[in-house]
């Protein structure tokens, strides 16, 4: 077992008013799947708590299948467009607001800090009067466009400084090596009552979960095994921003 999947094992269970600062939640996911994989359950149960996730996309997507002539890049990105609209669809029961996209291009997010506080210049006005708490992928997920996002949400939560920042680790569940973490700094989510919604919201990014697009072998596909695991396993949040 991974050290972050050990230390989770060890995390204590979470309420969702927890993790959400009892008011609404602006979830940063670095590309269209991340919100469903990470927070797929948060988002349903916030939702049906009455409350409003508004899931922001960073980027567009397109990185994920680049020689495919099939998809090329205005189609894959309307395709990904439409699969993370139907997944938050199908985790809010229809109730959420539909994910915002940024469309920074996939794989290719911002590394200098006068970029990355543009972006955060773009975020901040996404954060509504009651939205209390930032979700955003974990700083030590191995992928760019992962910590790129971490970073914009640092420089989001130094302006709005209210706001209780949890990162959640997609890739970084993997490593078998990660830095020292504070096992107090971690909570977990049971998603047990959320597992159909998930399920269901998973497959709705077809283009990464199946063979749908066939004419780029060199493409991204998450293998079942993995899909499992995020649907099936509890959702980890990191607190982070505190000493
Ligand atoms: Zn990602």
């Amino acid at each position: 077992m991974t050290p972050l999947l050990q230390t989770a094992r060890l995390a204590p269970w979470t309420t969702i008013n927890n993790v959400s600062g009892n008011g609404d939640v602006l979830l940063l996911a670095p590309h269209p799947d991340d919100e469903t994989l990470g927070c797929g359950g948060a988002i349903a149960a916030l939702t049906e708590a009455g409350r409003k996730v508004q899931v922001v996309v960073v980027t567009d997507g397109c990185h994920s299948h680049p020689r495919s002539r099939l998809y090329p890049t205005e189609q894959l990105r309307q395709l990904r467009e439409a699969e993370v609209q139907q997944a938050v669809a199908i985790l809010t029961g229809g109730h959420g607001p539909a994910p915002i996209m940024l469309n920074y291009p996939d794989a290719a997010t911002p590394e200098d800090d006068d970029a990355i506080a543009a972006a955060a210049d773009r975020i901040v006005p996404l954060v509504s009067e009651t939205t209390t708490a930032l979700w955003a992928a974990w700083g030590s997920d191995p992928h760019h466009d992962h910590i790129s996002v971490a970073r914009m949400a640092a420089a989001v939560t130094a302006r709005l400084p209210h706001l209780a920042y949890w990162s959640y680790p997609i890739w970084g569940r993997f490593l078998e090596q990660i830095p020292t973490l504070n096992p107090a700094a971690m909570i977990k989510f049971d998603t047990q009552t959320w597992q159909d919604r998930k399920a269901r919201a998973v497959a709705a990014h077809a283009s990464q979960m199946t063979g749908l697009i066939t004419d780029d072998p060199t493409g991204f596909r998450m293998s079942d095994i993995l899909q499992q695991h995020f649907i099936t396993t509890p959702e980890l949040f990191l607190r982070e921003g505190i000493a």
